[in-house]
């Protein structure tokens, strides 16, 4: 099995799941006491935020490389970067260190295809929804990817930062999340890509009309095939 290296902390509330999702797809793919052989390099996320906010991102880059290096000397095979909009700085971590890193949007775009999804709707922060760096990566794929309006990305977005990556959990902001899912399926979308690792700690399958994308469990999923490639199953 090889050592999947996660760069986590972004918020420390999605890499949970990061966590809980590797180690429960591993042993449900090996059975018995198996579980995934992980390292994380957790970070402090208000640094982060301030640096998205700041808009210095070659710092933001800068230090998330070391991070990942610090991960490959520690011994992963492969890197995951868990949070969506730090994906704007995917390039520059990828170049500083030997091992792969493999991209959020790949996976999650790989799911949307093999179910035959052209147009999907975006969900995630005001970087991922309104900037290039993740809607061209989904495009290169052959998705068409909308985002909702102006007012709608902005409660999105607070939600995000105020509630889900603090851990604050509310049904009205369910009910928000489901209205603007549902605007987004009235303008065509024919599945929803929540492209926010915390996302998924809100709405569920089922909270739209169309399937929903969920990139935590999409990447984590990635993470432990490719983790799990030369083992055999013995379950
Ligand atoms: N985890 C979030 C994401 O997937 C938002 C936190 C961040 O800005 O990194 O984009």
């Amino acid at each position: 099995m090889k050592t999947i290296g996660l760069l986590g902390g972004m918020s420390w509330e999605s890499s949970l799941e990061y966590y809980r999702l590797i180690n429960r797809l591993v042993q449900e793919k090996l059975g018995g006491l198996h579980s995934a052989k992980c390292i994380m390099y957790s970070v402090d996320f208000a640094q982060i935020e301030k640096y998205q906010r700041e808009a210095e991102w070659e710092k933001a880059g800068r230090l998330l490389a070391q991070y990942a290096q610090a991960l490959e000397r520690a011994g992963a095979d492969f890197l995951l970067l868990c949070t969506n909009t730090m994906h704007k700085v995917a390039e520059e971590i990828q170049a500083s260190v030997q091992i792969p890193l493999i991209h959020l949007a790949d996976a999650t775009a790989e799911a949307v295809k093999e179910k035959g999804l052209k147009k999907l709707g975006l969900l995630g922060t005001s970087y991922t929804m309104e900037e290039d760096f993740y809607k061209k990566r989904l495009a290169n794929f052959g998705l068409e990817v909308i985002v909702p309006a102006e007012r709608e990305r902005e409660k999105v977005n607070t939600i995000i930062f105020q509630e889900l990556c603090q851990g604050k959990i509310k049904a009205e902001s369910r009910k928000t999340y489901q209205e603007i899912m549902a605007n987004l399926v009235k303008r065509g979308a024919e599945g929803i890509i929540l492209g926010c690792t915390e996302i998924g700690l809100l709405v569920k399958e089922g909270d739209a009309e169309v399937p929903l994308f969920d990139t935590t469990y999409l990447h984590a999923l990635k993470a432990v095939k490719l983790a799990l490639e030369e083992e055999k199953t013995v379950k």
